[in-house]
């Protein structure tokens, strides 16, 4: 069995939906096909949660009649018969009710979380509706049967398998499978997600949950690329990379993966395959347990990080020391992704900063505090980049003009991370982009 997940630009429009119909059904072996909701469904649906969180109803009324204009625009050009379309009808009548029901109720957290979810259950439903009228058999899967997370919001991948073969072993000579990305139960039984870009993290723990074959994430791109295509001016698709490396990109920033959405896969060595909807036949990315390419491959950056300084001469010869730093940061369950250290100082840098204040305050214990926000990690990825000879000199000889607050090297063998000012950041992928890769 595979997996076939489609991001919203793949289905963000009537004509996508077809070629996505296309895709599907193109193979004979068994298929879940996981979906993101329509492009700017998500981000609209989060308009409409700060609009009600604000108590601005009228705002939130607004933001409800665009989208719901948008579906009842959509339906038509996906549907040529009258039943379908009237199922079609159906399914945004009810949606966009819920949501209209929200205007009247007070607002809370687990009711956003509601809305979030409206954007998959559409784009599933619809898509099916469009199966249906094609005559093409196919089961609907509803994710909220069997995709949870537990009271940290960490998948219970035991428990998600377990369901999702029990309801899998209903339909044995079923071939096609559709599902929603994203969307899920927590731990008090309330609808949640798996946060933004979390359906390509869906699709891993299905492919995982199942031991499937592969798991296929089409996208608007061919691929992982070497560099962000958004700020630099040339990139180009990789065609092999390992799991590791892929793990490093996709957290350290690299949008085309949710920054998790790699462990499920790699735990039971199932290759995770980048393609594009648009040119399906385009070699895209493979990713799996081991390649034999060696040097770097590819960079990605993070912002909204926070780099924190401790100074004391108590570090000075001591031992003890980092556990008891680490222990305040374990304490507020913030995780440290990169870390320098001095005989006389550590420096390390969190990007989840709801409990800087605490944190600070109890460092202070240790000695003089500093702390440095709007910083960006840029992470040079690749096979053995710490052992290719050259490789960190060209790294930091590309950066000679922008100020460096933090390297770090030599952690793992495939990744040698930057921490910069985030003023610097778009210059800082564009000098590595020139300085780092061969062109010609
Ligand atoms: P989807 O909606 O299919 O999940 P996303 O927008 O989440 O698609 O991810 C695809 C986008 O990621 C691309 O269009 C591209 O702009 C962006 N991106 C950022 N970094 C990279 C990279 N290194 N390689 C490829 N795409 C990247
Ligand atoms: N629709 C969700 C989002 O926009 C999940 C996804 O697309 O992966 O974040
Ligand atoms: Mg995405």
């Amino acid at each position: 069995m595979k997996i076939m997940k489609f991001g919203g630009t793949s289905v963000g429009r009537p004509e996508r939906m077809h070629q996505v119909k296309d895709l599907i059904t193109r193979g004979t072996e068994p298929t879940i096909v996981v979906l993101s909701a329509l492009s700017g469904t998500t981000n609209a649906l989060v308009g409409i949660g700060e609009a009600l969180a604000a108590a601005d109803k009228t705002l939130a009324k607004e933001r409800i009649d665009t989208l719901h204009a948008h579906y009842l625009a959509f339906y038509p050009a996906l549907l040529q018969t009258a039943e379908a379309r009237e199922k079609a009808e159906d399914i945004i009548k009810e949606h966009f009710e819920f949501l209209n029901i929200l205007l009247k109720i007070s607002f809370n957290e687990a009711i956003n979380r509601d809305i979030l979810a409206q954007g998959e259950l559409l784009s599933t439903k619809l898509f099916y509706t469009l199966l249906g009228e094609l005559q093409i058999p196919a089961v609907f899967l509803p994710a909220l049967d069997f995709m949870s997370i537990d009271e940290n919001s960490e998948p219970e991948l035991e428990k998600i398998s377990e369901r999702l073969k029990a309801i899998l072993a209903q339909h044995p000579n079923e071939r096609l499978f559709i599902t929603q990305g994203y969307i899920c139960k927590n731990h008090r039984n309330e609808v949640d997600n798996l946060k933004r870009g979390g359906s390509d993290y869906t699709a891993s723990l299905v492919a995982a949950a199942i031991q499937a074959s592969v798991c296929e994430i089409w996208t608007d791109i061919d691929g992982m690329h070497n560099n962000d295509p958004r700020v630099v001016d040339r990139t180009r698709p990789i065609a092999e990379m390992s799991f590791d490396e892929a793990a490093e990109l996709a957290y350290f920033g690299a949008k085309i993966l949710h920054p998790a959405s790699i462990w499920p896969a790699q735990l039971y060595n199932i290759p995770v395959k980048l393609l594009n909807t648009m040119q399906p036949d385009a070699g895209g990315t493979l990713i799996k347990a081991k390649v034999d390419t060696t040097g770097v491959k590819a960079i990605a950056a993070k912002d909204g990080i926070t780099a924190i300084k401790i100074k004391s001469s108590r570090m000075l010869l001591a031992y003890g020391f980092l556990r008891q730093v680490f222990e305040i940061f374990e304490k507020y369950k913030t995780p440290i992704d990169m870390i320098t250290t001095s005989e006389v100082a550590v420096s390390v840098t969190i990007d989840e900063l709801s409990h800087l204040d605490q944190i600070v305050s109890e460092l202070r214990d240790f000695g003089t505090v500093e702390v440095d926000q709007n910083q960006a990690i840029i992470c040079v990825v690749g096979n053995q980049v710490a052992e290719t000879k050259g490789a960190l000199q060209s790294v930091l000889d590309s950066l000679v003009e922008i100020p460096v607050r933090m390297v770090s090297f030599g952690g793992s063998k495939h990744n040698v991370s930057i921490l910069v000012d985030a003023q610097y950041k778009t210059q800082a992928l564009k000098s590595l982009n020139e300085g780092v890769f061969d062109w010609n």
